[in-house]
């Protein structure tokens, strides 16, 4: 690894280079090669692991990296199991006080962690959800090489976007156009113009382009990988429910950042909104993408059968799609949304309770830390935790 990139990396987060997974590597390089030739050198894209479940491109002495950090995958194979068995919100609330845990010590704001921490800890007891205490059928790995690999041509995307081609331009104007022309009958439209204005919109577009060009990519690239007679719904299946669990993560990262710049409530609303716009498209793309990107299909035409006719030389069946797309929905708004939800009030309660109390009580049941609360003792007692050793 360049020497200037590492250092980079160190500055920014706890490297485990014995924890990262190569797993999904060759995929990545073949995604590079075969979408972005020459966007960036191979050796450019770089694999870490630390608690930053992240994907990112960097550009470090005039080279521009693209680093994918493997605990990513960890969380996304976590993610995966619970959606496959519809898991309770009880499993999903315990494993959002992990993420938050973790964002909170990422961003030194100790105590928070700690309190995080201990909280998981206790969730942990009635709902684990680590992934060995899951047993889902074997699809899981599937859903979790596409999703990782989503994730990798989403940042390569953002790249090629960036470099300003005739094409990327055309795309991302397309994509103005559609928050501008959506008609999201959850959202309501005054809510829609205040949260998204200027600048907030112009960058929602980038993510929605980026997420078409990569949703694409990741389905070719994935149907080729797969033994020949593949079922087109089972690619864009790992896909969409992908889009989700990012989206998932997303907004607990907002909640965390809005708890810190003591805006909780807009910063959530501000996530909601521009969560919303960017899986309608998301759905909408799923069906561009069964329908061989040759017809433009709305959702109502897929709803009332009329694409049937509009195009009958298309090979999927319209009412397995609204099936598909009621049951994301509906499984993301149980238990997924609602763990989301009550991290938002938990950390309201934070906002306005004293809590320090009532995490030294916490504490000090591990018999660890009885009467300190000194920043080093919370670091530790967390780190622990997370790493499953308390
Ligand atoms: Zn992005």
């Amino acid at each position: 690894m360049d020497p200037k990139l590492e250092s980079y990396l160190r500055a920014t987060r706890v490297l485990r280079p014995e924890r990262v997974k190569p797993r999904g590597h060759d995929l990545f390089r073949v995604a590079l090669s075969r979408y972005f030739p020459g966007l960036i050198p191979p050796e450019n894209l770089v694999l870490t692991h630390s608690t930053h479940r992240s994907c990112e491109s960097v550009e470090i002495a005039g080279q521009r990296y693209v680093v994918y950090d493997t605990y990513m995958t960890d969380s996304l194979h976590i993610l995966n199991s619970l959606w496959l068995i519809n898991s309770s919100v009880a499993e999903y609330w315990c494993y959002a006080l992990r993420v938050i845990a973790e964002k909170f010590l990422q961003r030194d704001v100790v105590s928070l962690g700690a309190y995080a921490a201990l909280h998981y800890r206790l969730a942990a007891t009635f709902a684990d959800p680590r992934v060995s205490r899951i047993n889902p059928p074997g699809i899981r790995g599937f859903f979790t090489a596409t999703q990782e690999t989503f994730v990798v041509l989403h940042e390569l995307s953002h790249i090629y976007v960036q470099s300003n081609s005739a094409e990327a331009q055309a795309k991302i104007q397309s994509e103005l156009e559609y928050i501008e022309n959506c008609n999201l009958t959850y959202v309501a439209p005054q809510l829609l113009r205040r949260e998204l204005t200027g600048g907030r919109k112009a960058a929602l577009a980038v993510e929605m382009a980026c997420d078409d060009l990569a949703a694409n990519r990741a389905f070719d690239l994935m149907a080729d990988d797969c033994a020949e007679g593949f079922e087109p719904l089972g690619i864009v299946l790992p896909i969409l429910v992908g889009h989700y669990n990012l989206r998932w993560l997303a907004m607990l990262d907002g909640l965390v950042s809005g708890f810190l710049q003591a805006d909780l409530s807009g910063v959530a609303e501000q996530s909601t909104v521009e969560m919303m716009i960017r899986s309608h498209k998301a759905h909408a793309n799923s069906y561009l993408i069964l329908a061989n990107r040759n017809v433009a299909l709305s959702d109502r035409e897929v709803r009332d059968g009329s694409s049937a006719e509009r195009y009958p030389g298309y090979q999927f069946n319209a009412k397995e799609l609204v099936e598909l797309h009621d049951t994301i929905i509906d499984q993301f708004y149980e238990s997924p949304w609602t763990s989301v939800e009550r991290i938002h009030a938990f950390l309201k309660l934070l906002q306005s309770e004293d809590w320090h109390a009532d995490l030294l009580a916490m504490a000090s049941r591990f018999d660890v830390l009885s009467h300190t609360t000194s920043e080093e003792d919370l670091a530790w007692i967390a780190n622990s935790i997370l790493d499953g050793h308390l």
